[in-house]
């Protein structure tokens, strides 16, 4: 980057290859007036590096606004969860997830009453309450596999309507 040389040339200022990079964003960006692009295009005609320079610049450019294009990415996925496959995927995972919640907590919970119960030293009221705790635990997991179990045929039914 030892360009160095100055614009000659028509209308040519002192500028210099290291002003004209100062400028290469601007150029891209199309926020040169007329003259100033003319003068820069004059420039490029005759100075390789900075056309090097400047392709390189448009890479980089290209690459940011990809990013910046990329952002919608959310509106790919509410179309990738709003697809068949993914909703019945979707629905029969919750169903085996509930399902297996439901035999933990129902096992896991008898376990566990089971000894407090056995044990002489817990209040009756204790015991009463982890006995509701585990069967209302269980009824509102029934009725979350019910609920989902409906939405999941409900789902199919509206795709094959289709
Ligand atoms: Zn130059």
């Amino acid at each position: 980057m030892n360009c160095g040389r100055q614009m000659t040339g028509k209308g040519a200022s002192q500028m210099t290859c290291h002003d004209w990079k100062d400028m290469m964003m601007g150029y891209l960006d199309n926020e040169l007036d007329q003259e100033q692009k003319a003068r820069f295009e004059e420039h490029l005609k005759g100075c390789p590096e900075c056309k090097k320079e400047l392709q390189e610049f448009k890479n980089l450019k290209s690459i940011t606004d990809d990013v910046a294009l990329a952002e919608p990415e959310e509106k790919l996925w509410q179309d990738y969860w709003g697809g068949v496959y993914n909703r019945i995927e979707l629905g029969i995972g919750w169903i085996i997830f509930s399902i297996a919640a439901i035999i933990l907590i129902i096992f896991g919970g008898f376990k566990a009453i089971e000894n407090v119960i056995r044990n002489p030293g817990v209040e009756c009221t204790l015991k009463i309450g982890l006995i509701l705790l585990v069967v209302g635990l269980a009824i509102l997991l029934v009725s979350v596999l019910r609920e989902r179990i409906f939405f999941w045929k409900r789902d199919r039914y509206k795709d094959i309507q289709r």
